[in-house]
């Protein structure tokens, strides 16, 4: 029986049974697995030896980590997870604003930060923040900005590492932020019981392996990247860390790097496609490929199949609430269709969890028939961070479980296999990015003072978004202006590449503002 739930406990193990075995590994930097956890306990350390380092209602303190994919950004949630802190990813391609409103939700006890994190804290960001701030590499900041303690992390003194803090099941791992319909975003809070059950399944489930290198390709803020590391440290394996700016080389990063297990988007792989990076047998090391976060279609699967034959493909599914990913469908010949679309089946629920389609009244719908996907089982949020009425309206009691609605229109076959059909509101993905369509309309009729508006995700190829156009209920409009402001407001994925003014803006039966109508104006304007 497990009785410390701490993720940080795998890292523990696998340092002291194979210390120099490679855990991260990042351009030229990288850290076996003693040198992992010697980091992750040194910061912990210096967490939990202050006075004022304690729990309070019984609540594990929130550590805000300001830090973009890198070795930094690892030993950073390794370190606030070893100290038994809940960690709570901060993005740092998000304005000001919405990084003041996070803040403000989520009352940090620190933040630690790499050196691109560091750069961001701004006069404003330390005042709404919490009082220690931990940074790696130069700070600009002076070691106490205000009433801030700024500690330089290659000034921690060595410690002898202490076991990682005893976390119960019900203690919160991680709180990740997504999109909100209101235009204010919502802290899903995971358990660390959920995390370890989806972690224990998930590894053997995909048969990963000590001897693996992984591939990373997420930020922090997306959940996926909870999987990549540390599915990748469960077993004792390598995580090599894609840096955002070589995407576009990641063929040759997985050749030279030897990778075996791929984790992406398929809007990564779809991208290597378009630039023809995807030769037949290019990706031979690889011998799992793991898709998932949004639909996976024929095209792309075809072309790894071709470029990765030595690999197993999986099309995971799950929302951030149901703690990364709770179904799962393998991917071989002949592809596993959901009928009527080039996409790939979501397959069946993952140990631990229980999955049904529902109607409007929460009732079960017959095979075939569409309906909205719920979950159930050891997998789901505990809910949205200070939103009870939110967390009591996406989490109902049925039949005496507690389920998450996704808000995913489904169906599932006569075998048994669910198939996702899109979206019951408005939530998009736009390049991998959850984007509730409500969001960018908030704050478009602040800047715009339109009170109608409409964004919609667009253009649309292979069932996938690369972008947002808005309308605005006015004859004119500047949208230079318009989007300017925006970019205080909204991360670069969500700002619309165009703001466009309609006399008229169409609407529907019910009077809201008709997406598919401004899909088919875009669509006929481009021809
Ligand atoms: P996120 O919380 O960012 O992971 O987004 C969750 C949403 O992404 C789900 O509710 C689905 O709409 C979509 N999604 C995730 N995985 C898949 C998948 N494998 N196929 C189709 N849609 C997916």
């Amino acid at each position: 029986m497990l009785t410390n739930y701490n993720l940080a406990c795998a890292v523990n193990h696998h340092a002291m049974a194979n210390p120099d075995a490679p855990a991260v590994v990042c351009q030229a930097r990288s850290l076996t697995y003693a040198e992992l956890a010697e980091r992750a306990a040194r910061l912990a350390a210096c967490l939990t030896h202050r006075p004022d380092w304690q729990r309070h209602d019984g609540q594990a303190l929130r550590v805000g980590i300001l830090a973009s994919r890198g070795v930094d950004a690892c030993v950073a949630v390794l370190g606030a997870c070893w100290a038994g802190a809940t960690y709570v990813p901060i993005s740092l391609k998000q304005p000001e604003e919405r990084v003041l409103t996070l803040l403000a939700q989520c009352g940090l006890s620190a933040i630690i930060a790499d050196d691109e994190g560091a750069k961001l804290l701004s006069e404003r960001l330390l005042t709404a923040g919490p009082r220690l701030v931990i940074h790696a590499g130069q700070s600009l900041l002076a070691p106490r900005a205000g009433a801030v303690e700024m500690v330089d992390m290659a000034t921690l003194p060595p410690v002898t590492p202490e076991e990682p803090a005893p976390m119960a099941a019900s203690d919160t791992a991680y709180i990740i932020f997504t999109s909100g319909t209101t235009g204010v975003p919502k802290g899903v809070m995971i358990s660390a019981g959920s995390a370890r059950h989806y972690l224990t399944t998930i590894s053997e489930w995909l048969d990963l392996r000590a001897s693996d290198r992984a591939l990373e390709t997420c930020e922090l803020s997306f959940d996926f990247s909870v999987h990549n590391m540390f599915s990748t440290w469960e077993v004792g394996a390598a995580l090599h860390i894609l840096p955002a700016t070589t995407v576009m080389n990641a063929v040759k990063f997985v050749r030279s790097s030897g990778l075996t297990v791929w984790n992406s988007v398929p809007a990564l792989a779809g991208m290597l496609r378009q630039i023809k990076a995807l030769a037949p047998e290019s990706l031979a090391s690889l011998r799992v490929t793991v898709f998932g976060g949004e639909q996976l279609p024929a095209s792309t699967v075809t072309a790894w199949q071709s470029a990765a034959p030595n690999s197993v493909i999986v099309n995971l599914y799950g929302p951030t609430e149901a703690t990364v990913f709770c179904l799962a469908q393998r991917v071989g010949k002949p592809l596993p269709l959901t009928p009527g679309r080039n996409v790939m089946a979501i397959g069946t629920p993952l140990p631990g969890n229980e999955a049904r389609v529902v109607d409007a009244h929460g009732q079960p719908v017959a095979d075939g028939t569409a309906g909205e996907l719920v979950i159930a089982g050891d997998q789901v949020a505990d809910g949205y961070l200070g939103a009870d009425e939110l967390t009591a309206s996406r989490f109902p009691t049925l039949d005496g479980k507690r389920w998450y609605r996704t808000g995913d229109l489904a169906q599932r076959d006569a075998t048994g296999c669910f198939h996702c059909l899109g979206r019951i509101d408005n939530q998009v993905k736009v390049l991998g990015h959850r984007v509730e369509l409500e969001e960018i309309d908030a704050h478009l009729r602040i800047v715009s003072g339109a009170d109608v508006v409409g964004s919609i995700a667009w253009p649309q190829a292979n069932g996938m978004a690369s972008g947002i156009v808005s309308f605005v209920g006015a004859s004119t409009i500047d949208a230079d202006s318009v989007i300017d402001e925006l970019k205080n407001r909204l991360p670069p994925y969500m700002l619309p590449r165009r703001v466009i003014a309609l006399e008229r803006m169409p609407l529907n039966s019910s009077g809201k503002v008709d997406r598919r109508e401004l899909h088919q104006l875009l669509d006929k304007e481009a021809g």
